[in-house]
């Protein structure tokens, strides 16, 4: 007589970044996975990222506002991409609460609240840029 088995693996879904054992965690991957596509479609695909684009995106921003023989544009866009990883966790944490702060209001807090976070010249940029625009 054979019994079906299933053994169980760890299974990593390239949609959502999320790590989890088959068969075990399946439903509650699938639910993670659906509200991850539809803050997708609510917020776009450049907002809603998974742990590992996130951290790589912080890790290339960083590399580029520090870079300070680049143009300044450049190292605003760094600086922005960086604060991008961190607005995405947030908006992660929210649970993808469709009334999160805008971006353009989440890098102004920020520059209130950490002054120092980025050199003048790039902080005055990103203040040009986004202090109308929330
Ligand atoms: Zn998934």
């Amino acid at each position: 007589m054979k019994t079906k088995t299933m053994k169980a693996f760890a299974t990593h879904c390239n949609v959502c970044g999320y790590n989890y054992i088959f068969p075990q965690d399946r439903k509650e991957h699938a639910a993670y996975c659906r509200k991850l596509q539809r803050a997708r479609q609510f917020f776009g695909d450049d907002l809603v990222l998974t742990y590992h684009q996130r951290e790589e995106l912080k890790k290339l921003g960083r590399s580029i506002w520090q870079n300070e023989s680049l143009p300044l544009g450049e190292r605003v866009d760094g600086a922005l991409m960086e604060i991008t990883g961190w607005y995405a966790r947030s908006l992660a944490e929210s649970g993808y609460n469709r009334k999160f702060e805008s971006f353009g209001k989440y890098v102004i807090k920020l520059l209130r609240s950490s002054p120092r976070l980025y050199p003048a010249e790039i902080c005055a940029e990103l203040q040009k840029i986004y202090s109308v625009a929330s």
